[in-house]
C-alpha cells in the first residue's frame, strides 16, 4: 500500500488501487472472456494485447474509494447491467424507464474527475484544467450535485447495423477504450464507451440549443431517451479498430515469415 495525498479528501493517507472506469467494469468484461480482456489502443508502439490490466492507480484513501464506490459505481454499473430500471427498444434508439439521472450524470462525472486524476497510462491523454477539476473534486467530496448549468453529460447507444459479420450487442458490452477528447472550440468534450453506450461529457458546457438534444442528461422527466449511434460512424473508434487491425496482419505476417 502507498502513503500519498489523497486526490478527493487532500489527505495524507494510505493509498488504494483506485479505479476510473469502475472495477466492477472490468470484472464484468474479464469474467465473460476468461480473464483476459482485449485491449486496443491507437498508440503504434503498444500493440493490441490481451490484458488483466484494470487501469488501476494509487488516487484514493479506502474511505473515500468506499464512498465512490457505493455512491456512484454501484448505480451507475446497476443501471447498465439492466438491475435498476429498465429499458424500452425502439427504432430510433433505447428509452431509459425509471433512472435517477441526476444520480447517473454524478457518476458519469465522477469517473470523468477520476480519469483526469489518475496516472494510470491509458488515461495519460485526458487532462482537464485545474478548475473543472477542483470544482469535480469539491462536489464529490461534498456530496453535492454539480448543477446541469454547468458540464453536460450525453450518452448513446451503441450499434453495428453492418448486415453481416458486425458487432453484436454482447460485442459491444466486451468494448474497453481509453477515454478521448475532442475539441469543439468552444468548449471540448471526453468520450468513453461504457457497456455498450458511448457517452460524452462536455466542458465547460454546450449552448442550450444543443443541451435539450437527445441523449443530453438533463430535466427531471422519467424517461431518459437514448438515440442510437453506429460504431462505425465515431470515427475516434474507427481509428482505433483500423489501427489495432493492421497491427494484427502486422503481427500475422512476422508469424509467417518466422
Ligand atoms: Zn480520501
Amino acid at each position: 500500500m502507498t502513503l500519498g495525498t489523497c486526490k478527493l479528501c487532500l489527505q495524507r493517507r494510505a493509498l488504494c488501487d483506485s479505479h476510473a472506469l469502475p472495477s466492477s467494469l472490468f470484472n464484468y468484461i474479464l469474467r465473460r472472456n476468461s480473464g483476459k480482456a482485449i485491449v486496443i489502443t491507437d498508440d503504434a508502439a503498444t500493440p493490441a494485447r490481451l490484458s488483466s490490466d484494470t487501469w488501476d492507480a494509487a488516487l484514493l484513501c479506502s474511505e473515500c474509494e468506499t464512498r465512490l464506490n457505493r455512491q456512484y459505481d454501484a448505480y451507475g454499473i446497476a443501471v447498465f447491467r439492466g438491475h435498476r430500471g429498465s429499458v424500452r427498444v425502439h427504432p430510433e434508439g433505447v428509452d431509459l424507464l425509471n433512472v435517477d439521472r441526476r444520480r447517473l450524470r454524478m457518476f458519469f462525472l465522477s469517473v470523468l474527475w477520476r480519469v483526469s486524476v489518475s496516472s494510470h497510462p491509458s488515461y495519460s491523454n485526458i487532462d482537464l484544467p485545474y478548475r473543472w477539476e477542483e470544482d469535480l473534486r469539491q462536489a464529490l467530496a461534498s456530496d453535492r450535485p454539480v448543477p446541469q448549468s454547468r458540464y453536460t453529460v450525453a450518452i448513446y447507444k451503441m450499434r453495428d447495423s453492418t448486415p453481416v459479420g458486425g458487432f453484436s450487442n454482447e460485442d459491444l458490452r466486451s468494448f474497453l477504450a481509453a477515454p478521448f477528447a475532442r475539441d469543439y472550440g468552444e468548449f471540448l468534450s471526453v468520450c468513453f464507451p461504457f457497456l455498450s453506450f458511448f457517452v460524452e461529457t462536455f466542458f465547460p458546457r454546450v449552448s442550450p440549443a444543443y443541451a435539450k438534444r437527445r441523449g443530453v442528461l438533463h430535466g427531471r422527466g422519467p424517461v431518459i431517451p437514448v438515440p442510437y449511434v453506429e460504431v462505425l460512424e465515431i470515427p475516434e473508434i474507427m481509428n482505433v479498430l483500423v489501427s489495432a487491425l493492421r497491427k494484427h496482419l502486422k503481427t500475422e505476417g512476422v508469424h509467417g515469415a518466422a
